[in-house]
Parts: structure tokens; C-alpha cells; sequence
């Protein structure tokens, strides 16, 4: 971590100790996020393929998708349309707020049940966080899918690893890409040399999921590394 992103950290840190905390959605004074939009937040529990958007078990990646895709499956914690959690996630990635994001990886814990946990080999499970590129993580001063990984290994006893999945090919805003040229960008990570994945079960986390393309391109560096599955876990999904 570089001493401009110490500063950062240290200034957030200033502004939350002298200005009262208020709620990321409706700026009541007291809370992160206020009990009565905390409770507007509800688990949707992935039921869909992300590519194709068919009916599947638990956000499994169907049959035919299968084929043309290493990711096999998301399970998002709930719905990006939903305005308090667009607000809350907003906040929490710009104004770095560590309870927010406390808060906001509590809704991920929660919706991994034990339907999820059926669906793979969780005694050979490892969480990995989908990478910033350096370039952003010193401009933002941290990882947002890295505090909700970190959740996720703290509640279910798995080791968390922040640091074989690589990120070194920095793309600009995909938002206004089409699905065609976003799945034609070259994939922008890697994996270290090791060998600890190797038949592992990765549970691959990020904040907010759309196509996939980004999750898919981290599984097939993955799975090249021996993972046995991949299966994507995150915070919302648009
Ligand atoms: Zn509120
Ligand atoms: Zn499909």
C-alpha cells in the first residue's frame, strides 16, 4: 500500500470520526445504513444462468452455456435495481467506509445457504476476490470485493487468498459496451505460478455482477490453474 493511499484511508477515517455517521440512502443521522432501508434489502437467491438468463438450480451456468463459458455459476446476494443497495454500494466504493461494507458483506454471508453449499465441494473451497488493477486500488485505496471475500472466509472458515489472481490489463468503463465487444477484450488476468488450486473449489467474489464477462474471463485463468470449479459470489446483481 502506498503512503497516498495511507493518507486517503487516514482522512476517510478523520471525516468518520468528526462528522456523524448518516444513512448511504436516505441521510437519517446515527447509522451507515438506517434499519428501515437495511430491511428494503431483500435476498433474491440467483435462479438463472447469467449468460442466457434460463432457469437453473441456485444461478448454475445451463448446459449450453456450459460450453463457451469456464464459469459455472453466480449467485448474487440480491437485485442491483433496488435503490437502497445502488446508494449503499455507491458510498461504500467511493466515500471508503468499512462498516458500510461490514453491513454489505453481511447480506452475502446471509445468502449463502445450505441449498448454495450443496451445489459444490466446500471442504476444498477458497475464496478469491476478483482483482483491482493496480493502478485503481492506489487511486481508490482499496478493494471493495476484497472486504466482502474476506466476510465470506471469516463466516464460513475458508482461506481467503487476495493475491494469485492478478489483474494487469486495465480496461476503461465497460458499461457502455455491447455484450460482443465486451466478450472480445482480452482477458485481463492472470494467475501466479502455483499450485495451490489445483482441484480446488474457488469461490470467485466481486461486488456487482452484469454479463459475467468479467467473472467468466477470471474462471478460465482459473480453471487453467487447475481449479476444479468456479463459482461466482456477489453482492448484487444488475
Ligand atoms: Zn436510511
Ligand atoms: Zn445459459
Amino acid at each position: 500500500m502506498t503512503i497516498r493511499s495511507h493518507a486517503v484511508r487516514l482522512l476517510r477515517f478523520a471525516q468518520d470520526v468528526v462528522f456523524p455517521y448518516t444513512c448511504a440512502a436516505c441521510g437519517v443521522e446515527g447509522e451507515v445504513l438506517c434499519a428501515a432501508c437495511r430491511s428494503s434489502i431483500t435476498l433474491s437467491g440467483s435462479g438463472e444462468c447469467v449468460f442466457c438468463g434460463d432457469a437453473s438450480v441456485g444461478g448454475a451456468t445451463c448446459d449450453t452455456c456450459h460450453g463457451a463459458h469456464a464459469l459455472d455459476g453466480l449467485t448474487a446476494a440480491a437485485a442491483y435495481h433496488n435503490a437502497v443497495l445502488r446508494a449503499s454500494i455507491g458510498r461504500w466504493k467511493y466515500h471508503f467506509q468499512a462498516l458500510l461494507g461490514e453491513v454489505l458483506g453481511g447480506y452475502v454471508v446471509r445468502s449463502l445457504t445450505p441449498a448454495f453449499w450443496s451445489l459444490m465441494d466446500r471442504t476444498n473451497a477458497i475464496v478469491i476476490p476478483i482483482p483491482l488493477h493496480p493502478y485503481r486500488l492506489r487511486y481508490r485505496g482499496f478493494n471493495q470485493a476484497e472486504q466482502l471475500a474476506r466476510a465470506i472466509g471469516e463466516a464460513y472458515a475458508l482461506p481467503v487468498s487476495c493475491d494469485i489472481l492478478v489483474r494487469f490489463r486495465l480496461h476503461r468503463s465497460q458499461a457502455h459496451k455491447t455484450h460482443e465487444k465486451r466478450l472480445a477484450l482480452k482477458n485481463p488476468f492472470k494467475v501466479l505460478p502455483s499450485d495451490i488450486l489445483i482441484g480446488k473449489t474457488v469461490v470467485l467474489v466481486d461486488d456487482v455482477a452484469t454479463t459475467g464477462t468479467t467473472l467468466d474471463h477470471a474462471a478460465a485463468v482459473l480453471k487453467q490453474a487447475g481449479s476444479a470449479c468456479v463459482w461466482s459470489v456477489t453482492l448484487a446483481k444488475g
